[in-house]
């Protein structure tokens, strides 16, 4: 499952455990995006801040595990370069690539489509505000073959999403219950997200 996980909340691990579960997934990893070497060193630490929060909430259950590939691959974090790396790591595995629907629906535009198709099946999780229904639109661009590696799974709605959980921080706001307590507790230790720029 990869994500910017800025920060990562119940919505992605909802997500993920749904996914192990519906689909029988010996286990799910997390692989934080990481950020274009051009960027100044401060959001460069952000990218070592989303990844410790990745593992304070995977921490607790064995079937989680998280990746390092796309942070210490450098440069833009392309999907297809990911999957590709986890195929050549076990070819013989069947690799999914977990995903909300809102980020399904743009996939025809993502880098190198081709290849995120041949190194693995997609599951679109439902995420509120963007029913699986939408995801039908998508069969004129892609095709029927490519269609058919795209997997769709109801999970339980969680209308959560990191953008409002750093609004929510920036305005002082509770965001207890939204994220594990770990990952609140390290927001409010390195005073995440309290600026604008963050
Ligand atoms: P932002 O608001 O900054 O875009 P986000 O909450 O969308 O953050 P991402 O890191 O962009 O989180 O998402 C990583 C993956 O998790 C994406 O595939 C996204 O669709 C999925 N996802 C995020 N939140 C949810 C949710 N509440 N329910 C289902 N899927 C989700
Ligand atoms: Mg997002």
């Amino acid at each position: 499952m990869g994500g910017t996980f800025n920060p990562i909340h119940y919505g992605h691990l909802v997500t993920a455990e749904a996914a192990r579960d519906a689909f029988g997934l010996d286990e799910v990893v997390f692989i934080p995006s990481g950020q274009p070497p051009h960027k100044p060193p401060r959001e460069v630490a952000r990218a070592e801040d989303r990844y410790l929060m990745t593992l304070l909430a995977v921490a607790t259950n064995v079937h989680f595990d998280l990746s390092r590939v796309e942070l210490d691959r450098g440069g833009p974090s392309y999907t297809s370069d990911t999957l590709a790396y986890f195929h050549t790591l076990d070819p013989t595995v069947d690799w999914y690539f977990i995903s909300g629907a809102d980020a399904i629906l743009e996939i025809a535009s993502w880098h190198a489509p081709e290849d995120i198709f041949r190194y693995a099946h997609l599951i679109a999780a439902s995420r509120p505000g963007y029913s699986l229904e939408r995801l039908t639109a998508l069969e004129s661009k892609l095709g029927r073959e490519r269609m058919a590696r795209i997997h769709q799974l109801e999970v339980p709605a969680l209308a959560i999403s990191s953008s409002q959980i750093r609004e929510r921080v920036r305005q002082g706001l509770s965001i207890k219950y939204l994220v594990p307590e770990a990952v609140e507790q390290y927001i409010a230790k390195k005073g995440l997200y309290r600026d604008p720029e963050g």
